[in-house]
């Protein structure tokens, strides 16, 4: 993992957020190849979802909506962690992580019920010893800690004034369902789909960028008629579970990587009837990259009861009036880009006994994807060549000019960044009006007629 950062942050993928103030802590800036990675994932992932369905749109929902939002989504009571502190080093660590998901959950009803007393003496029994600092029997009771991030709309930081950055992004599509239905002429079943930043004050936030406060979620939420049998919502989600899975390999991250973990029964979120979490194997373990959630009828029910408006949907043809249940595929951004850098990172020995650091991005997903490199800096008509190829092709392919350093050095460049071509104009260049290009993964090369460069580069 320490390699890959380093190459991000040293290449411009990724950075230390706030660093030139001693930075903050999990906090990450996207450099301009993150920030192309980031939009060519969202790109694919927009036509993979919405331009290429029938029945899905589009909605870009605000950051801030009324905190009742909040109150029916059952995010203001329910939506915590467990925390607990160390009273000697004081870091605090969230309890399920420290004693294992398995005995958390045998556990949980004891948490949930005992007095303070006794949940302490359980948990110093559970853990002995601080993980920080070492001390024995130093922890604290478990206290449910929301993840919700405050703010306070306006001038003054009264209760009244107190509101939440999203959690997640899928309220805002729930509270727009009417205004949705009544526009795009969309008829159940059908999808809305949104991109977009969600905060949450995670206890343990690390890893990377795998877990941290500020995230950019894909989600859809795709309405079906509510099922008169198991079969009828079973059928869709087991659609989304294929179209997922078809994601990820479009991603070109190995399935063989991947975990389903049926989430159990007692581990599911307030509105979930079932979830699947997709795991991937990161390397510091397998963890959640995505989720598939049923989430029934729970979220529109519960925004007419608090909203007292109408969230039912009408059947045009039959006139039948019901609320729609919601399968939810949701995709982290930022866990894409991370399982994505972790996939292609490789080591190589090449020919001549030396060593290179490829990224084997997927070629749409490659932040440049076309590297121009005179042979030589300091000849005027192959400088004046190749700066010609490449103002004609960075209209069309997001494409680099590099003249510094040996062309040895600029191939290994390319290559850490993980450009799928290079150009190289030579002599002969000059000469035969060709250029030499070379496949970053084979690193062969070929001659091709400059005529010809934006026909050979075609990667789709
Ligand atoms: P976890 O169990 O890892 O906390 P979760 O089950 O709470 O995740 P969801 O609420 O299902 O996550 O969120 C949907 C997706 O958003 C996750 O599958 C993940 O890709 C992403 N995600 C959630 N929390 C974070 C975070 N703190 N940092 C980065 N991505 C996140």
């Amino acid at each position: 993992m320490n390699k890959i950062i380093s190459l991000c942050k040293r290449r411009g993928f990724i950075f230390p957020g706030s660093e030139i103030y001693g930075g903050l802590s999990n906090s990450w800036d996207f450099g301009p190849l993150g920030v192309e990675m980031k939009n060519n994932i969202k790109s694919a992932w927009w036509k993979f979802f919405v331009y290429d369905k029938q029945n899905i749109v589009g909605i870009d929902s605000a950051i801030i909506i009324n905190p009742k939002v909040w109150e029916a989504s059952g995010h203001k009571d329910g939506f915590s962690d467990p925390l607990i502190e160390c009273r000697e080093c004081h870091c605090r660590f969230r309890a399920d992580h420290l004693v294992g998901d398995d005995v958390w959950n045998q556990e949980k009803d004891f948490f949930d019920t005992a007095s303070e007393q006794d949940r302490e003496k359980r948990i110093v029994d559970l853990i002995e010893k601080c993980p920080h600092c070492g001390r024995k029997k130093t922890m604290t009771a478990p206290r449910n800690f929301n993840l919700m991030l405050k703010t306070y709309l306006g001038p003054i930081e009264d209760k009244n004034d107190l509101a939440y950055l999203r959690p997640e992004t899928a309220q805002g599509i729930f509270i727009n369902f009417k205004n949705i239905v009544t526009t795009s002429r969309q008829t159940v079943p059908f999808g809305i789909a949104q991109i977009g930043k969600a905060f949450r004050n995670e206890i343990t936030p690390g890893n990377y960028i795998f877990r941290t406060r500020e995230f950019e979620q894909m989600e859809i939420e795709y309405f079906i008629k509510p099922p008169k049998q198991d079969s009828d919502w079973e059928c869709v989600f087991e659609e989304w579970r294929k179209l997922m899975l078809n994601w990820i390999e479009y991603l070109e991250i190995d399935l063989s990587k991947i975990k389903e973990l049926n989430v159990p029964k007692k581990d599911l979120a307030h509105y979930s009837k079932k979830t699947i979490d997709f795991e991937y194997s990161f390397p510091f373990g397998v963890k959640e990259l995505y989720g598939l959630a049923y989430r029934t009828d729970f979220d529109l029910k519960n925004h007419e009861i608090f909203s007292q408006k109408n969230l039912k949907y009408r059947d045009p043809i039959t006139g039948e009036e019901y609320w729609p249940h919601v399968i939810e595929p949701t995709f982290g951004l930022d866990r894409t880009l991370l399982a994505v850098l972790a996939e292609c990172y490789k080591e190589e020995n090449i020919p001549g006994g030396e060593k290179r650091v490829v990224m084997s991005f997927p070629k749409w997903l490659a932040p440049i994807k076309v590297a121009v490199l005179p042979l030589l800096k300091n000849n005027e008509k192959i400088i004046a060549k190749s700066l010609e190829i490449y103002n004609n092709l960075k209209g069309s392919l997001s494409c680099e000019y590099d003249e510094s350093g040996t062309i040895g050095r600029r191939y290994r460049r390319q290559d850490e960044i993980g450009t799928p071509f290079a150009i190289t104009v030579d002599f002969e260049s000059l000469e035969n009006d060709d250029v030499t290009v070379r496949d970053r993964d084979t690193m062969k090369q070929e001659r091709v007629k400059i005529a010809n460069l934006k026909e050979y580069l075609k990667y789709d």
